[in-house]
């Protein structure tokens, strides 16, 4: 029995040895920054972030589109600090010059660190609704928005508002030479700018903030019925992939289930709120209706508070 057992031992023993330094070997790099998924030849995203918070942009997705011409950015994230890191991301897969900054809409985890891409020579793009929306904040007011969500003065170093050089309304094309991506505006939906961007050869879509996915979501800004329509129109385009700008790789099937978040948040909100419910105590009950959406549930009450509970 020895003699059989042994050699088994042995391999263990070899195998423990080979597994403690497969760990030490890749430690350093389980601790260093994580990269970009690769979602198609050339398509790449931060996808699928957990434990959002304030200083890892709320967990929003920002993702790239390397062409023959250049690289094109979808969002940039919160800051100079997280755009650096994007950059360094990118670095990490190309070379090439980023040409364009795409942002999906105007809040501030998807476009505060546009200055750094500025810098670098990218034009920064917008639905032509940013305007008006930017024209109804100075700067004292986005100073104090970016306190009250917990982003300290550190955390927000050598940020700057920058706002897009070219900006469209209903469709504009970018042809990176053998990539188009089209960008298509959504109407009032998740904010007055919203837009997703699809690249159709390869059938991916970045939705932006039309689509959370896993996640709950922000509706300071968002026309509930605009919004479900959006959903329809873009679950219409077939995609095979879809980045949402908050969550894991997603597909039509996120598109219903967003659909059916904002339709059961909406009713249940209203009939809390009629029978005479607080806003923390309506916030509970939908979250204990959407078990799934395991982030940005303070997101929930803040919603509540805003559009249903007046004061
Ligand atoms: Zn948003």
């Amino acid at each position: 029995m020895k003699t059989v057992y042994a050699p088994g031992r042995s391999r263990n023993f070899r195998s423990a040895i080979v597994v403690l330094l497969f760990f030490f070997l890749c430690a350093p790099a389980a601790f260093a920054e994580a990269g970009l998924t690769k979602i198609a030849d050339n398509v790449y995203s931060s996808v699928d972030i957990r434990n959002a918070a304030p200083q890892n942009s709320f967990g929003a997705n920002a993702g790239i589109v390397i062409g023959r011409d250049g690289i094109v950015v979808i969002d940039t994230l919160i800051s100079a600090k997280e755009a650096k890191r994007f950059i360094r991301q990118i670095r990490a897969v190309s070379d090439k010059p980023i040409k364009y900054v795409v942002n999906t809409h105007h809040h501030l985890d998807h476009t505060f660190g546009n200055s750094e891409f500025a810098k670098l020579g990218a034009v920064i793009i917008d639905q032509e609704n940013i305007g008006k929306i930017i024209a109804r904040y100075d700067e004292a007011a986005f100073r104090s928005a970016v306190k009250r969500i917990g982003l300290t003065d550190e955390d927000m170093q050598g940020t700057e508002q920058w706002l897009p050089a070219l900006t469209f309304n209903d469709r504009l094309t970018i042809d990176l030479g053998d990539q188009k991506i089209e960008l298509i505006s959504q109407g009032h939906s998740h904010t007055e700018d919203s837009i997703v961007a699809y690249l159709p050869d390869k059938k991916i879509l970045f939705a932006g903030d039309l689509l959370f996915t896993n996640y709950h979501t922000n509706l300071m800004d968002a026309d509930l019925g605009g919004w479900v329509r959006a959903l329809d129109k873009i679950m219409a385009i077939n995609a095979s992939v879809i980045v949402p700008g908050h969550g894991p790789l997603s597909g039509n099937k996120d598109l219903q289930a967003m659909k059916d978040y904002l339709v059961g948040f909406d009713k249940k909100a209203r009939e809390l709120a009629a029978g005479g419910k607080n806003a923390e105590t309506i916030a509970s009950e939908i979250i204990k209706a959407f078990p799934e959406r395991k982030e940005l549930s303070g997101m929930v009450s803040v919603n509540v508070q805003a559009k249903y509970v007046k004061n």
